[in-house]
């Protein structure tokens, strides 16, 4: 975890926001000139006023030091908004950019429900961190300096003192942070631990009901929460205690200067004014250490969110390594895998595969699941790149091409079809926005569409609801067989079009995909035997392996 205070990445990423950072630094330098100019009329205010005086100028100088702080301050906080917006928004684009350019396989690996969280709520978390510690972290550097410098003019043992004692603030607080950091961070397991185990026991309460586990397992949630309240209590309890220790430092240190002062004072060694000088700035050298250091603690979860936006959006694209990509080979070319590996962070899912798909030819893969089927494909689609050897087509190297160019020569289908919020029409011209409507209904009626178009309220104009609601498993399939339809494309992936289906829509959608296939050059991930009748080869993927079968007498009729 990073525990820096600021992360100089930000710099070079958001350029946009040096500027608004670069008048945070000017205005912090203000402030602490002012916090002087302050101190300094007050105390020649009030040495004055003693003898019965009103030093006009200095009561005009305290009022001017005032206005101008309430103005500095509102400057602050304007422009620290500014650089958090700016921030936020331009995170937000390179995160979303970073999913553009390293696709669904990526996201998965990083975990689909963290990246929307970050990119979302997440980053938000930033507000505080800008508003609130930033301003204060500057502060806690332009006030003590200045503060100092004024004191060594006016009396130079107090600023020995004050020299000596404040980096006791920093001191403490860190020490007294790692202690809340480790205890966050043993709270923030323990909370995972019961959020999982919650998670699991929701998911298989009718299992754990109908064997007589339910009391049992509440039994468990109970002692896990419990366990997580103490971890809480822990962590606010060090919580309260920093706070505490940090205004007894401070305290001390005060009155470490403010008694020799005193005492100077009866003895006439030291000007009332002077004295009073002393007295007022001391405090307000310690005060933006404390603030700050109360303040890293609601940031944290700011800086967190920054760290992970800035790793996760610099990631470079596995596969785009290629300065200016190569134009995409046609898609009735020859495939190549040539000794592919894949491995993900903890599994090998393809191990040593060479193959050759010729034009045209029906390719059908079977095998057990996590066997790697899947990869072959996204290995096609380009949302995984080899981890060894290479994939080319007509003998140009995929992770050379442009990426976007070689997948309009694809149609997928994939295993469950992803409905977006929007008509049924323009569902079906994912692929192909300009799709005139006589080719649209083509397409629908290619992919046995036609009768579910036909039962719905608006036809083809009819909104699906968000994630599709409205359409059952057979129809979404058959959706996507139909974007692949109006895609019209050489080569065709189908990655188990009917495996969530009943036998009656497996019927229809498995019609469809013969059609589909039929002329194209197609890899078919099959579960069932009935979609092995078209294939020319079969291939079975064992653990990352590849093996040719011998083709079945009935794949030869065709
Ligand atoms: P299949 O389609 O044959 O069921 P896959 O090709 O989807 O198998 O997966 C092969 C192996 O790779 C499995 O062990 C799976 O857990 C793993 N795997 C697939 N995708 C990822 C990923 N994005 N990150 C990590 N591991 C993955
Ligand atoms: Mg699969």
């Amino acid at each position: 975890m990073n525990r820096r205070p600021f992360d100089p990445r930000l710099l070079r990423r958001v350029p946009a926001a040096r500027r608004d950072l670069a008048v945070l630094a000017v205005l912090g330098g203000l402030t602490a000139l002012l916090v002087v100019a302050q101190a300094t009329a007050l105390a020649t205010l009030l040495a004055t006023a003693v003898d019965g005086r009103l030093h006009r100028p200095a009561l005009a100088g305290f009022v001017a030091a005032v206005a101008a702080r309430a103005l500095v301050s509102w400057g602050q906080g304007t422009v620290a908004a500014r650089a958090a917006a700016t921030v936020k928004a331009t995170l937000r684009g390179d995160l979303l950019r970073a999913v553009g350019r390293h696709g669904p396989t990526w996201v998965a690996g990083q975990r689909a429900g963290q990246l929307a969280t970050l990119t979302g709520r997440g980053l938000d978390a930033l507000d505080p961190y800008f508003t609130g510690y930033l301003p204060q972290l500057v502060l806690s550097v332009t006030v003590p300096l200045a503060v100092l410098a004024r004191i060594v003019l006016a009396d130079w043992s107090s600023a020995l003192i004050i020299a000596l004692t404040i980096p006791l603030i920093p001191v403490f607080g860190a020490l007294l942070g790692w202690q809340a950091q480790a205890a966050t961070e043993r709270q923030w397991r323990r909370l995972s631990l019961l959020g999982g185990h919650f998670l699991d026991m929701v998911a298989g309460l009718p299992t754990l009901r109908a064997f007589g586990r339910a009391r049992a397992q509440v039994d468990v949630v109970r002692r896990m929460a419990d366990g997580h309240r103490q971890a809480t209590m822990r962590t606010l309890r060090i919580a309260f205690l920093s706070a505490l220790v940090l205004e007894l430092v401070a305290t001390l240190s005060v009155a470490l200067v403010a008694v020799p002062v005193g005492i100077r004072l009866l003895g006439g060694g030291i000007t009332l004014a002077t004295a009073l000088l002393v007295l007022l700035l001391t405090p307000e050298a310690y005060l933006p250490l404390r603030a700050a250091g109360s303040r890293f603690h609601a940031s944290m979860e700011g800086l967190t969110a920054l760290d992970e936006a800035l790793t996760l959006s610099a990631t470079p694209a596995a596969a785009a390594t290629a300065a200016t990509p190569l134009p995409a080979p046609d898609g009735r070319g020859e495939i190549r895998f040539e000794g592919v590996t894949v491995e993900y962070e903890r599994t090998t899912a393809l191990r040593d595969v060479t193959l050759t798909i010729r034009p045209g030819e029906r390719v059908a893969v079977i095998g057990p699941s996590g066997a790697g089927k899947s990869t072959l494909l996204n290995l096609l689609l380009g949302f995984v790149a080899p981890t060894a050897g290479r994939v080319t087509v007509d003998g140009v190297d995929l992770a050379e091409v442009d990426l976007d160019a070689w997948r309009r020569q694809l149609a997928w289908v994939p295993q469950r079809a992803h409905l977006f919020a929007g008509s049924l029409a323009d569902n079906i011209r994912l692929g192909v926005p300009d799709a005139p409507d006589t080719t649209l209904a083509r397409a629908v009626r290619d992919a046995a569409l036609d009768e579910v178009v036909a039962a719905l309220p608006d036809g083809l104009a009819t909104v699906l609801g968000e994630r599709g609601h409205g359409l059952s498993s057979g129809q979404r399939q058959r959706v996507a067989l139909a974007r692949a339809f109006l895609r019209d494309a050489p080569l065709v992936l189908l990655d188990e079009p009917t495996a969530r289906l009943d036998s009656a829509s497996e019927a229809v959608v498995l019609a469809a995909t013969r059609r589909l296939v039929a002329g194209r050059t197609a890899l078919l991930v099959a579960h069932r035997p009935a979609l092995l009748g078209d294939a020319d080869r079969i291939l079975r993927v064992e653990d990352g392996r590849v093996t040719e079968l011998t083709p079945t007498p009935a794949g030869k009729a065709s």
